[in-house]
């Protein structure tokens, strides 16, 4: 379910918000605006393939820089509240290791708002898209 009031990101700190908010103002520096309060968040620096937003962070524990996709790691910091950038990478290596998905509710790709995705299954995430591809079907049929 998209929330009917989602918070706007600047709202969106954390615990450690302050201590941290480089990364996650870094990122957000990355997004349009939100133009009205359930907007998408469109991600407008790189992408990878499949056109999901990336982006590179230096892991201090690991002594190199990675590349991470952006809406899980929006994700991941606003779920596990991480309290420094090892921390947060762990916490998002566990979210990429589990087998779960981040399904984007809003079905838009370049969207790295956190209350548009939703962590399911591969198989969950199959059948909504195809129920979602079903639906579209009917309604052309219809028109
Ligand atoms: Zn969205």
């Amino acid at each position: 379910m998209i929330h009917a009031l989602p918070l706007q990101p600047r709202q969106r700190q954390g615990r450690n918000g302050a201590r941290y908010s480089n990364l996650y103002q870094r990122l957000l520096a990355n997004t349009e605006e939100p133009e009205h309060d359930a907007g998408c968040w469109p991600w407008t620096g790189k992408r990878g393939g499949g056109s999901y937003p990336r982006f590179n962070l230096w892991v201090p524990g690991l002594q190199r820089r990675v590349t991470l996709q952006a809406h899980i790691a929006l994700w991941t910091w606003l779920h596990a509240e991480p309290t420094d950038i090892d921390e947060f990478y762990l916490q998002y290596r566990t979210v990429v290791n589990s087998g779960l998905q981040l399904d984007h509710l809003c079905v838009t790709a370049t969207c790295v708002c956190p209350d548009h995705v939703d962590l399911c299954t591969p198989l969950e995430n199959i059948r909504r898209r195809d129920d979602r591809r079903a639906l579209r079907h009917h309604f052309a049929k219809a028109a």
